[in-house]
């Protein structure tokens, strides 16, 4: 199978990542729940995993809060920043785990920014919407649906020139680009940084408000949670064995360095979209594209991913989550098929969806 799906999650992660889940299932007990050895070996494995995502994304270890997924990191940042009602910023990209929880809120929502690959039309709209001092401005690093990649420095610097706090949703960039210094970062751990479902980092510049209450193994006597971080963002027992294997995806990413990842995923787009297009098909492509491309075949996006499917290709069609993304580049109505490279991008898994791609002419 060609695996080309990797915008939904990782799939051959690093051999060193299975064995670390494997050894912390064996090896670890609760962290921060006992000073017996298992207790501790997990507290180390705990450690050791906002260590590695403190070397990768330069922050301090402490401002690494661990969570289940990339949606329940967003969730918590839009906790903290927004209240019901509040006037909101975010891009023509979001995908539902920004739109949802902000609609849940009841906030005021201003999309700025819809043409695709035109970071000058994202900077201009959301520059605009940014005079009007909202409470927050939340957007995508890179679109899940077309690998756009937003201007995330530029957005960055206009949020600080205007005083609005920036959440970073780095879903689909973290592990393949740099990522900026936003208010929160939110990332899952089991995409670009080949970590196991369930788990994901919050990044944060202060702490967050809790979406959970409960222990953290610290500080038992108070009603309330802690107001530090990690803690305050951490009620429950922690996944232990998965942030073991995905502290083994972080490690593997700083040996390896990321530069490189995104630029091979970057070349097998360009090969994809040229050869795609050659066959006839409609592709989304631009010049700040990464590794995701969303094409057009002639019928159904659902019944063409089926027979590509029984040709060994895994990819996704529909709306990817994200039906924003796709009202901003008018295929609401059909959706789209969606190719999406990971870290181990080359030329055959490239060749082999244009060979299979023929089964839809
Ligand atoms: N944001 C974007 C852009 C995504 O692509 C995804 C997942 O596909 C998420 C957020 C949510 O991440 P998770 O599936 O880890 O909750």
């Amino acid at each position: 199978m060609i695996y080309l799906d990797n915008g939904a999650t990782s799939f051959h992660k690093p051999p060193e990542v299975l064995r670390a889940v494997q050894e912390a299932l064996r090896t670890c007990a609760n962290p921060g729940r006992g000073s017996h050895r298992p207790a501790m070996a997990a507290a180390e494995r705990i450690y050791d995993c906002r260590e590695a995502a403190s070397r990768l994304f330069g922050c301090l270890p402490e401002q690494v809060v661990l969570t289940t997924s990339g949606t329940h990191g967003l969730n918590m940042a839009i906790r903290t920043l927004v209240r019901p009602g509040d006037p909101v910023v975010i891009s023509g990209f979001e995908h539902n785990a920004v739109t949802r929880p902000l609609h849940a809120l009841g906030a005021q929502v201003t999309v700025a920014g819809r043409k695709l690959f035109s970071p000058e039309d994202t900077l201009e709209q959301m520059e605009d919407a940014l005079r009007k001092r909202p409470k927050a401005l939340i957007c995508t690093h890179v679109s899940n649906v077309f690998g756009y990649i937003l201007p995330v420095e530029q957005i960055g610097w206009l949020c600080r020139h205007y005083g609005v706090p920036w959440i970073l949703d780095a879903a689909q960039s973290a592990g393949s680009l740099p990522l900026a210094q936003a208010d929160f970062v939110a990332m899952p751990g089991h995409k670009g940084l080949l970590g196991p479902q369930g788990t994901g980092l919050l990044l944060c510049t202060r702490p967050p408000e809790p979406l959970l209450y409960g222990g953290t193994g610290s500080a038992s006597l108070p009603p309330t949670m802690p107001e530090d971080l990690p803690d305050r963002g951490e009620a429950g027992t922690l996944n232990v064995p998965g942030y073991a294997g995905l502290t083994e995806g972080l490690r593997y990413l700083h040996r390896t360095g990321i530069h490189g990842m995104a630029r091979r995923q970057q070349q097998e787009v360009r090969r994809a979209a040229a050869g795609l297009e050659r066959l006839g098909f409609t592709v989304f492509s631009g010049p700040c594209q990464l590794g995701t491309l969303s094409f057009l075949p002639h019928g159904d996006c659902e019944e063409a991913a089926t027979k590509l499917a029984r040709k060994g290709i895994a990819l996704r069609a529909g709306l990817h989550c994200a039906p924003l993304a796709h009202e901003s580049a008018g295929t609401l109505d059909t959706g789209t098929l969606r190719i999406s490279y990971g870290h181990d991008a080359c030329p055959s898994q490239t060749q082999a969806l244009l060979t299979a791609a023929r089964v839809l002419l």
